[in-house]
């Protein structure tokens, strides 16, 4: 294509342009002088996103060029923006020295900033995890498994996981990682399961191997080989983990992420819950999105970042294991108010503290700042305090926090040693290596501090060697260090006096002692810098063997916060321990849901009890009764047990659950193009695969999206499945009552329903659940409330006894269609068809308005003769 050729770009355009280009999908931020600049449709966008200017500058390649910038001491805040926003950064910096050749500074790019990868302190969100995840399919064309790597890059920590593709997005769900990479090969798969919102990178499938992974992981662990990991249990994660690590590596321009942990997960190790449970049921995020009211808003008061992302996982995964709850349980009791050691005092000494988990692993990736190695020797120091509070305590989960927590003493003395008091911000402003910790670093110090009591000393000390009353030791910018001596002395001038400079009247002298004081002063300050530099990267070499035990104190910290923090809640929301058996069953007593209990007035507490012999539970009663309520808080109790939470009941009975399946709510996905019915049926789909006898199952509504006919035959299809074959503790709402007729079926299977009281053509919901089926739906009666015009409501009432009467004659719902005839009579069916068939044989192109007009006259006059 032959397009006018456009003024050529000036020289640093093409150097932007060529940058630019090979980062087509990433904001490149452009360092010029003080400021960072942005060009083009980059200009554009961050201006949109961070509300900042959006200018032109000059013209190249024949236009004006948008352009934005942001100062470049403020960019932590500005990047920090764009990461939240989901966007990815490349910050060019000058590495040139300006002016040494022709053409603008030689620049490159320094680093990528990725919403998966980051980990600086200022850019991360401290109270969530900010996780990558790699994800590698089976290369066969059935893509039966999956395998998932979870890279931490903030604590260092990779776990790995093979499953079924079908569980890939649940498990993404859970994890929440706000990057995933993917072989190229992959990208039309992962797009389907994940959703167009999904924060997709596609790396070259050569990544994805693992020997590649294999070499990745050695060295990120700084292990000879990975035969300690028994990695052949999940070869697919193995394999993505290589591509995870490699990719970490080329957005911190070749730095290597160390790596301290990997865990193989199990399948058997978390509560299950698939993405739509996690949203349903409003665990970490609102229906809507927002952060509350959710579970988490309203259990989250922890004193630490680290506490707050421990409970977010345990929410989102809690573990399977009732043993591990239970213990937890304990601690939480024993953290009680009136026990030996109550929870607000732990709290008391948790608030303030350092994230010594993070902290670490910054100081393992050298990007720790000096004020987080001041916090953490505050946090080093207040342990064996918190470790004596503990000992108070005979609980066995305690003891072994107390055991984690004791740091050997030695590291605190280093940074009590090493770092100043109130370290600078920054390493390269000084100040940040105490006093007494280096004796060069000192002695460059008092050069600057101390020179003029130096040359007053030495002045006092030459004057009486020599004899010689107005010698006078001085410095000036031009001449350096000299000693003066007025032209009536010369004569007692002493041998080791070298002449430096005649002035009218004096001449000027160095002697070696002032020279080597000279030579230290002037470069004093830019060699106390280094010296800083260089003892604060030795000081971080020298904290390399206590990472691994400051990383066990932070985890047991967080968990220690965990606890203080659920003992807290459980006072403040009445909440109680709830006990484990080995059989299915879910029982409690005066249960509540706690979130909604905080936003209403009064809440009514309910019964449940779902065990083998009563396993489904039939739910009726109108809308706006209870129903959702009822069913969601018995999800909740269990997912608060399990992450060892007391339970919002006054007796809660919980067997081995495994997972916690719903199919709840009407919702489009509009995002993937599923319709409500289309959403409806493949949650129910992967609900009958999943459910097990110790499954916690609950079905708000089937069958809605299609006719009365298909939804009530699919929803009795689905109850009769799970009440006769998964045998799971189901709940299961629903408004056909059709449904209530199961439990003469089946002898595991009850009705229930919410209550109402009827005031004359008012109904008041009591939210009191009770045994049997509702009586009828309420359905208008909930319209009337909604405020539907007394007019419509009537119209409504009318025609329902109309369809209740037609349903007691039970007209056949075909016949209902069909067009009687009378022999003899022009039937309406034979007129339409005639005129159906006069209809077929028009041709509207080929008639004139005119005689389209004529027509349409003829036909109207031919249907009103019937
Ligand atoms: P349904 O599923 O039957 O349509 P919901 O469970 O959604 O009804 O309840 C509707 C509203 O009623 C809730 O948002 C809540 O405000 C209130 N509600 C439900 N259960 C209770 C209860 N046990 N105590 C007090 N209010 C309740």
């Amino acid at each position: 294509m032959a397009k006018p050729a456009a003024p050529a770009h000036t020289p640093m355009m093409q150097q932007y342009l060529a940058l630019k280009a090979e980062h087509p999908d990433k904001l490149v931020l452009y360092r010029m002088g003080d400021f960072y600049e942005l060009f083009y449709d980059d200009a554009k966008r961050a201006a949109k996103l961070l509300d900042i200017t959006l200018t032109a500058r000059g013209e190249s390649g024949g236009a004006p060029i948008p352009m934005a910038g942001v100062p470049f001491h403020s960019l932590d805040t500005y990047l920090a923006r764009l990461v939240r926003a989901g966007e990815t950064v490349a910050i060019v910096e000058q590495v040139g020295v300006p002016g040494l050749s022709k053409g603008p500074v030689e620049r490159k790019v320094a680093r990528i900033v990725t919403p998966g990868t980051v980990t600086d302190s200022t850019l991360v969100d401290p109270r969530r995890e900010t996780l990558l995840a790699a994800v590698a399919l089976e290369p066969a064309s059935a893509a039966a498994r999956a395998g998932v790597a979870i890279v931490n890059a903030s604590s260092g920590t990779v776990s790995l996981r093979d499953l079924q593709v079908s569980e890939l997005a649940a498990y993404l769900a859970r994890k929440a990682p706000a990057e995933i990479v993917h072989a190229e090969s992959a990208a039309p798969t992962l797009r389907s399961l994940l959703g167009a919102d999904a924060m997709l990178r596609a790396r070259p499938d050569y990544e994805f191997t693992s020997v590649r992974a294999t070499d990745e992981l050695t060295q990120a662990l700084g292990t000879a080989t990975l035969a300690h990991l028994d990695s052949e249990r999940a070869p697919l994660a193995l394999a993505a983990s290589g591509a995870a690590l490699a990719f970490v590596r080329l957005v911190n321009g070749g730095a290597r992420l160390p790596v301290s942990t990997v865990h193989i997960e199990r399948a058997s190790e978390v509560l299950e819950m698939d993405a739509a449970t996690l949203r349903n049921l409003e665990i970490v995020q609102t229906l809507s999105g927002a952060a509350e009211p959710t579970l988490l808003s309203l259990l989250d008061r922890c004193e630490t970042a680290a506490g707050s992302r421990l409970l977010r996982a345990r929410l989102s995964e809690p573990p399977r294991d009732p043993a591990v709850a239970a213990a937890r349980h304990a601690a939480v009791a024993s953290l009680a108010r009136d026990q030996s050691v109550p929870f607000d005092r732990v709290q008391d000494v948790l608030r303030g503290l350092s994230d010594i988990e993070r902290i670490a692993s910054r100081i393992a990736m050298a990007s720790v700042r000096p004020r987080e190695l001041a916090g953490l020797r505050a946090t080093l120091a207040t342990l064996p305090a918190l470790g004596e509070t503990l000992a108070a305590s005979e609980n066995p989960l305690l003891q072994h926090i107390r055991t984690a927590l004791a740091v050997a003493p030695e590291w605190h003395a280093l940074l009590a040693r090493a770092i100043a008091e109130e370290p600078a911000l920054a390493v390269r402003d000084g100040g940040v290596i105490a006093n007494g910790y280096d004796s060069d670093l000192d002695e460059l110090r008092a050069i600057q501090n101390d020179s003029g009591a130096f040359l007053a000393a030495m002045e006092l000390r030459e004057r009486e060697r020599t004899g010689i009353p107005n010698l006078r030791v001085e410095y000036n910018k031009v001449s350096g260090f000299y000693i003066e001596i007025t032209q009536s002395y010369v004569a007692q001038v002493p041998v080791e006096y070298k002449r430096r400079q005649t002035l009218k009247n004096v001449e000027r002298y160095i002697t070696p002692e002032l020279k080597t004081f000279e030579d230290k002063a002037l470069a004093a300050n830019d060699r106390a810098l280094a010296a800083e530099k260089r003892l604060f990267e030795e000081l971080l070499q020298k904290l390399a063997p206590a990472l691994d035990g400051f990383r066990k104190a932070g985890a047991a910290l967080a968990e220690l916060d965990v606890l203080a923090n659920f003992a807290e809640r459980a006072e403040t929301l009445s909440l109680s321990r709830p006990v484990f058996t080995s059989l299915p069953c879910l029982e409690l007593a005066g249960a509540r849901h706690p979130v909604i209990e905080a936003l209403v007035d009064q809440f009514i507490p309910n019964d449940l009890r779902l065990d083998s012999r009563r396993s489904c539970v039939i739910l009726t009663g109108p809308n706006m009764g209870g129903k959702s309520t009822y069913m969601r808080q018995a999800a909740l109790a269990v997912i608060m047990a399990y992450a060892g939470c007391f339970v919002a009941a006054t007796q809660a009975t919980i067997g081995p659950i495994d997972r916690v399946l719903t199919r709840i709510g009407a919702s489009d996905d509009l995002a993937s193009g599923r319709s409500t019915f289309m959403v409806e049926m493949t949650e129910a789909a992967a609900i009958l695969q999943r459910a097990t006898p110790n499954s916690l199952v609950i079905v708000d509504e089937i069958g809605r999206g299609t006719s009365t006919f298909d939804g009530l035959a699919l929803a009795t299809a689905i109850a009769r499945r799970l009440i006769a074959r998964a045998q799971s503790l189901t709940l299961f709402a629903t408004h056909y009552f059709e449904l209530t007729e199961l439990a003469n079926d089946f002898a595991t299977c009850v009705n229930q329903h919410v209550s109402v009281v009827e005031h004359g053509d008012r109904v008041v919901f009591l939210h009191e659940v009770k045994a049997g089926p509702a009586s009828r739906s309420y359905g208008i009666d909930v319209a009337k409330l909604a405020g539907m015009p007394a007019e419509v409501i009537r119209d409504a009432r009318r025609e329902l006894e109309r369809l209740e009467r037609e349903r007691t004659h039970a007209v056949p719902q075909a016949d209902l269609f069909a067009t009687v005839s009378t022999p003899g009579e022009s039937s309406d069916a034979t007129v339409a068809s005639t005129l159906l068939d006069e209809l077929a044989q028009l041709d509207a192109d080929d008639m004139s308005p005119r005689e389209a007009h004529a027509k349409l006259a003829e036909l109207i006059e031919a249907a009103r003769k019937r």
